[in-house]
């Protein structure tokens, strides 16, 4: 063991809450405040990137040198910036060649990459895989605005309260098969500071495993997606789940308003709603009116049409562009997000200052299929997705349910060989996964279609129900 370790915790702890402090501080100097932390961030992040990344300082040769407001640059796009990895980040040292040969050791998820960097990988809303970096100082910052979020919700007396009850046992259900932004950054967390106990639970478990191994664990805290955190109220309810949570944390998909209402009341506490992204983990956390509240002092967010022009509160925007104030590895500058978001037009009855908006994306259905003795099992839409990622790459793809035994698999490729591969890989896979779940019966079958946007928010939903009977 690092004899380090101890005092690299410690200054970790104190680092901490000097930067929870310094967040409060701002916070409570209101709009102006914020606003000019907002810019300051802006320059630096700005100057930072002309000066270390190539790509950035040919991006904004046409920009003047002193950038006044965010819409004065250039829009980015994942494509590009994958295409351009190398030149985009601003440490020489990394390149994409390293970092896909650390991602594809699925034994260091979470680990440091070059000794002070967490790194994982996305597909994304629209199916472009990603590769991303992030430095010590975008780390701290997110795990900050998470724990004055718990804070500010008075969480932290429940939260305070559970620890002392259930040893603080936190439990994490997500996808863990690979390096992405969730489980990584939970080992992460495990790492420097692990006195906190914490237990991570793959979203494959059946589900009367996943309740057995929760039972056995009793946490404190637990957050999973909402789906998952759908599927666990409904074992609550039935008597089969007996763990009692002093907060549940809700992170990856939309937590619709009657979602929450369920599950809070399956558990008797409340549920935390985060909205973020492999690009930036904390970019708006939920308040009791059922809004996210963006952290504008660390995220800038802006919702635009179809041609990149502003949208008026109270609409749907067609995408975000996202600006992370906190990561300086891989600046991330007006990045096109994908994700249809409505602004709030007045102020949030809850007093939250900061703007708020609701995500109208990253929706997807909890499926139910019939086994073959005929009884029902729901399967996770994460848990799909993820077995599916994991067989053929992170690609573009849709599975809709169109009967109680019968899977559909649309896929985005154009290229007949790709598409031929794709589906053997996927459909072995899948076939391997619900034979897990007690669902050898059910039938997976190949669309000539491809995956199709929905209709209201205009978005390509990984998991969707046509017909359940
Ligand atoms: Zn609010």
């Amino acid at each position: 063991m690092d004899p380090w370790a101890p005092m690299r915790a410690w200054a970790a702890c104190l680092d901490w809450s000097a930067r929870m402090a310094a967040i409060r501080w701002t916070r409570a100097g209101g709009p102006p405040a914020i606003e000019a932390v907002q810019r300051e961030r802006l320059r630096v992040l700005v100057d930072f990137a002309r000066a270390h990344s190539a790509f950035y300082r040919k991006a904004y040769r046409g920009v003047a040198p002193a950038v006044h407001a965010v819409g004065e640059l250039p829009i980015v796009r994942k494509r590009e910036l994958m295409t351009h990895f190398d030149e985009w980040v601003t440490d020489p040292q990394i390149t994409r060649r390293l970092l896909e040969t650390f991602l594809a050791d699925r034994g260091h998820i979470g680990e440091r990459f070059l000794g002070r960097y967490v790194a994982w990988k996305s597909s994304g809303t629209g199916g472009e895989p990603g590769l991303f970096v992030q430095d010590p100082n975008a780390l701290a910052t997110y795990d900050a605005l998470a724990s004055l979020q718990l804070q500010t919700m008075g969480m932290a007396m429940r939260y305070g309260w559970g620890l002392l009850a259930q040893g603080g046992r936190a439990a994490l259900v997500t996808a863990t098969g690979d390096h992405y932004a969730g489980i990584a950054s939970w080992r992460r967390t495990q790492r420097q500071f692990p006195w906190i106990e914490a237990r991570s639970y793959s979203v494959l478990n059946p589900l009367a495993s996943l309740v057995e191994q929760l039972n056995g664990y009793q946490p404190a805290f637990l957050a999973s997606y909402p789906t998952a955190l759908l599927l666990l109220a409904g074992e609550r309810k039935a008597g089969h789940l007996r763990i009692a949570p002093a907060t549940l944390w809700s992170f990856g998909e939309s937590l619709t308003a009657a979602a929450q209402a369920e599950i809070e009341a399956a558990f008797g506490c409340p549920v935390e709603n985060d909205y973020g992204a492999s690009e930036c983990l904390s970019i708006a956390f939920g308040c009791r009116e059922g809004w996210l509240h963006v952290n504008t002092d660390w995220v800038l967010l802006e919702p635009v049409d179809s041609d990149h022009r502003p949208t008026a509160p109270g609409k749907p925007s067609h995408t975000v562009l996202l600006t992370n104030l906190a990561n300086l590895v891989q600046p991330v500058i007006r990045y096109d997000l994908g994700d249809s978001v409505i602004a709030r037009s007045s102020p949030c009855a809850c007093g939250n200052a900061l703007p708020a908006i609701q995500v109208e994306g990253r929706r997807d259905d909890l499926l139910t299929l019939r086994a073959a003795d005929g009884g029902a099992v729901r399967l996770l839409p994460a848990a799909i997705a993820s077995v599916i990622e994991a067989a053929a790459g992170l690609r573009r793809f849709q599975i809709v349910q169109k009967g109680p035994e019968l899977l559909a698999l649309r896929l985005g490729e154009r290229d007949a060989r790709d598409r031929q591969t794709s589906w053997r890989r996927i459909a072995g896979a899948l076939s391997q996964y619900l034979s897990t779940q007690s669902l050898g019966n059910v039938r997976i079958e190949l669309e000539e279609a491809p995956p199709a946007a929905d209709l209201r928010s205009g978005k390509v939903r990984q998991v969707i129900v046509e017909r359940r009977d």
